[in-house]
């Protein structure tokens, strides 16, 4: 395997790979860095029953990459990290194990930064904080942002401001119809700022709760889960699953935006492809749902966390969606392209800057 891993780290170019194990928590965890680039590699912790140790390192590999094309294309000045453990969070899961992890970041002395991600909590953060500095993703109570869900929601709707700009020639929302997928998190907040901007919202969800409230909340129209996709709107904003955009949901969208909160939204990248092909305008993924991480990630920058300038650089998506289409018509490419492209330009013309600079913070 291991001859692999590096051959896998040399072609993605990944900096680093560190193996936890403690005997006595039983953590098996792995640690990636893929750039140092741009600031220390920063991303989430995630705790899931890998099948296999490979499983884990590749999830983790392409986790770390994908997180530095995040920062990158956000405009934030971190690196991409990931690190996962190998287990049950709902049966595997304890403080000596989230300690013991927290003392392996702790010994890459701020080199990586961790986080929440799926199968971990705010409350384990706080956890793992006992152990280590370098730590993003805390409650408001230990100095961090808090809830990222509403920075992530207004990012995406900056996103879909930016498409609508695109399509339209302007960007109000009002009386533009959107079909809204998923009313979590993020999905609730963004229904609430699209509301108070005056769309008309279809909704979906699987759970019936949910949809109640968002009906009796905001007066909105409610469809079942499988309809969403072929309903007459403006503007698709998936804020559910990834893998939306796909073979059998494509040919059913008469929407002439897809912008949501969603990870992964592209089936594949040919999807991406085919969405162009279709004249349809896609906010990419990473770049709208940058809100949360952009607002998170504030406490490690100078002056430690301040709420405007947070505000200020999440509202900021509109700029940066708006340079995805610039280059990708300079450069003709699908948005998708335009998006790693971006990031790609912006860490090759900062890495001379950040040569000359650690890659650790300040503390
Ligand atoms: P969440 O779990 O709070 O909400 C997801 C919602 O989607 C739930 O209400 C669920 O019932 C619903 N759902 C699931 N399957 C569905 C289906 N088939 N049809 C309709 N609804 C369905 O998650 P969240 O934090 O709101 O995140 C939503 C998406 O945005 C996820 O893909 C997540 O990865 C992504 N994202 C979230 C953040 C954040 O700040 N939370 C940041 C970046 C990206």
């Amino acid at each position: 395997m291991s001859a692999q891993i590096l051959d896998s780290m040399r072609r993605y170019g990944h900096k680093k790979v560190v193996i936890c194990n403690d005997m006595a928590s039983g953590l098996r965890a792995i640690i990636a860095i893929h750039s140092t680039h741009l600031g220390p590699a920063t991303g989430g912790l995630r705790m899931w029953p890998y099948s296999s140790e490979g499983e884990a390192m590749l999830d983790a590999l392409r986790l770390a990459r994908g997180m530095t094309y995040k920062y990158a294309a956000a405009g934030v000045d971190l690196g991409g990290g990931k690190a996962v453990i190998i287990g049950d969070p709902k049966r595997e899961k304890s403080e000596a194990l989230l300690r013991a992890f927290g003392r392996f970041v702790d010994q890459l002395g701020g080199e990586y930064i961790t986080g929440e991600d799926v199968g971990t909590t705010l409350a384990d953060m706080e956890i793992i904080f006992s152990e280590t500095n370098h730590i993003v993703t805390l409650p408001t109570h230990c100095g961090g942002a808090g809830d990222i869900a509403p920075a992530t929601a207004l990012g995406c709707v900056a996103a879909t401001k930016a498409c609508a700009k695109r399509v339209w020639g302007r960007d109000e929302l009002k009386g533009r119809r959107i079909g809204l997928q998923g009313l979590g998190a993020v999905g609730y907040n963004a229904l609430r700022m699209l509301v108070e901007q005056g769309a008309e919202v279809i909704v979906a969800d699987i759970d019936p709760q949910k949809v109640s409230a968002a009906v009796a909340e905001f007066g909105v129209a409610a469809v079942d889960p499988n309809d969403i996709y072929r309903q007459d709107v403006d503007i698709f904003a998936p804020y559910a699953l990834g893998a939306v955009i796909n073979d059998e949901t494509i040919p059913q969208l008469r929407a002439k935006i897809v912008a949501g909160s969603a990870n992964n939204i592209l089936g594949e990248e040919r999807h991406g492809n085919e969405l162009e092909r279709r004249g349809v305008v896609y906010a990419v993924d990473y770049v709208a749902n940058s809100g949360g991480t952009i607002f998170d990630t504030d406490r490690l920058r100078k002056g430690g966390f301040q709420p405007d300038r947070a505000w200020a650089n999440v509202r900021k998506i509109y700029d940066r969606i708006e340079e995805v289409f610039r280059l990708a018509d300079r450069d003709r490419i699908p948005y998708y392209a335009a998006a790693d492209r971006l990031a790609e330009e912006r860490i090759a013309s900062l890495k001379a800057v950040r040569l000359l600079a650690p890659a650790t913070l300040p503390r």
